[in-house]
Order: C-alpha cells, then structure tokens, then sequence
C-alpha cells in the first residue's frame, strides 16, 4: 500500500503500489508547489475525503489540481489523456519520507523543452 495523505488528513490517497520513478517538473506551476509526481490511472487510486477539496484549472484547463482547503496541501491532480483515460499526478511529497527516499526522481523540463533533464544516480 502506498499512502498519500494531505497535513491535516482531510484528504487521503491510497494505490497497491509505489510509482517506479517520480518527477520533478520545472514548469510554472509544479516550480511553485514543489510537487514530486508520481503517475496513476484514476482507477488505480482511492480517494478518500473529509474536507472540501479546492480544484484549480489553468492554461488549456486540461489539467487539475486538488488542494485541501483545510490545510492547503496539493495533493494531486488529474488529467483527461488522449485516449479518454484520467491519469493522476499523485504528489509524493505527501507520502511519508520513508515510503519515497528510494525512489529515482525524474526531472521534467516543462518550462521549456517538455523532456526530460538529467537522470540521478
Ligand atoms: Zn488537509
């Protein structure tokens, strides 16, 4: 089990399994949040909630995000793929440190170039 939960615990995720890898993306909002994303398909994660959930959209509005309006945490966001499937960017900063620190981080340049940076070792 893989558990994603907000600071205050109003919102709870939870997926069988971790991501094999994480990003970090430079883009203008993901640099803002400090977001370590790791992918789902919607039907892979369950959503559990006690507290409003705040929901931003921006730019083409395809994408997103969820905030606690409690404790004002990112938890994820969702997005509509090509082939009509809603993928979830489930923020890993909200698992605990010891579930995540082995993890390989990706960063994805989504400022500029929509690829991928450097690869850690
Ligand atoms: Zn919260």
């Amino acid at each position: 089990m893989f558990k994603a939960s907000c600071h205050c615990g109003g919102i709870v995720l939870n997926a069988d399994e971790a991501p094999e890898t994480i990003t970090s993306c430079n883009c203008s909002i993901c640099h803002r949040i400090g977001a370590l994303w790791g992918y789902y398909l919607d039907e892979q994660v369950e959503t559990q909630q006690t507290v409003a959930i705040q929901d931003y959209r921006w730019g083409d509005k395809t994408i997103t995000f969820h905030t606690c309006s409690g404790c004002g945490c990112t938890t994820h966001y969702t997005a509509v793929r090509e082939d009509g499937k809603t993928k979830i960017g489930l923020n890993t900063r909200m698992v605990s440190r010891e579930d995540t620190k082995d993890i390989r981080v990706r960063y994805f340049d989504g400022a500029d170039t929509w690829g991928f940076l450097k690869e850690e070792s």
